[in-house]
């Protein structure tokens, strides 16, 4: 048992050490894409249940690195909030999103809203809502056309703080969705004095719809709760007309999801978006 112990120790030891490795070099490929410009927003629409149009866009951060190989968010955000790149980042996207908002608002384009996520090394900033405002008087963008998406664990994180950037945020225009909800394991009885105007169910309540029975309570009970606190409710990661289906029946407000439209470069937006009925 002792040398399996020993064996053991070097085995978890060493892929430490090539895990270390491999996390410094990504992380200093992470630097170097900011200079190299590797940084693109993708688009993906969300679309009204009762009008079928297009109410807003989530702009989601996708990373074109040159070698070919496409690296997914999942793995390179993470890491960018471990070391604090996530701050730069994270602005960039805001600022890329607003300016291509603003192009297609002056296009003539019917009005919606420019989804972006927030982290919570950027929350945390005491300068944030001054930074977000900036941005919006640089693109001319009026403040009710942006949205931030916050999860509620990033929310609970530093609650008393994150309230109050909120609420400036939203005293201006600004809109606020709870990203990711029911995947955080905060206590429901915050949710009534959330500064927020959305609620976005995770795609883990809506995948097994309206087969799961749990899945399919939860839903209903999310929507009727969202409701009851005057949140809009909108559906992530809706795949198939079932689902659909059963979240118009429940009283949903808006989906989002692969079955409308997977994220998509700007130009690929435009297209659709001269044709803007979706449902
Ligand atoms: P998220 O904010 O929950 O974004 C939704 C994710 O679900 C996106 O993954 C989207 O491509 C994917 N998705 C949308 N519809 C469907 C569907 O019907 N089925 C399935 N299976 N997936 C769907 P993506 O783009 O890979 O982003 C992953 C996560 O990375 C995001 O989750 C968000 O947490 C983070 N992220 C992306 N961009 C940014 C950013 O600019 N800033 C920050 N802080 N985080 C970002
Ligand atoms: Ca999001
Ligand atoms: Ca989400
Ligand atoms: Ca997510």
């Amino acid at each position: 048992a002792k040398d399996l112990g020993r064996n053991n120790f070097q085995f978890y030891s060493s892929s430490m050490n090539a895990r270390a490795l491999e996390r410094m070099a990504m992380e200093s490929s992470l630097r170097r894409m900011f200079e190299r410009q590797e940084l693109r927003v993708h688009y993906q629409p969300q679309v009204g249940l009762q009008s079928g149009r297009i109410t807003g866009l989530e702009g989601l951060v996708r990373w074109e690195h040159p070698v070919g190989n496409m690296i997914a968010p999942s793995v390179f955000v993470p890491l960018a909030e471990e070391t604090g790149l996530i701050v730069p980042m994270g602005e960039w996207v805001l600022q890329a999103g607003c300016y291509q908002l603003k192009t297609w608002l002056d296009a003539g384009f019917a009005p919606m809203r420019l989804g972006i996520n927030v982290s919570a090394h950027q929350l945390q900033k005491s300068d944030f809502a001054e930074l977000v405002m900036q941005v919006l008087k640089e693109c001319d963008l009026p403040p009710h056309y942006l949205n931030l998406e916050i999860t509620e664990t990033v929310i609970m994180h530093n609650m008393n703080e994150a309230f109050e950037t909120l609420r400036r945020l939203r005293a201006v225009g600004i809109t606020i969705s709870i990203d990711d909800f029911g995947t955080g394991f905060s206590s429901l009885s915050y949710l009534k004095d959330l500064p927020a105007d959305h609620l976005k169910i995770d795609r883990a309540f809506v995948q097994n719809l309206p087969f799961g029975n749990n899945e399919a309570n939860i839903a209903r009970h999310i929507i009727e709760m969202a409701h009851g606190l005057n949140l809009k409710v909108i559906a992530e990661g809706v795949e198939n007309q079932a689902q659909l289906d059963f979240l118009r029946e429940a009283g949903c407000d808006e989906i989002q999801g692969f079955l409308v439209s997977r994220p998509l470069a700007a130009e690929d937006i435009t297209e659709i978006l001269t044709n803007d009925e979706m449902l």
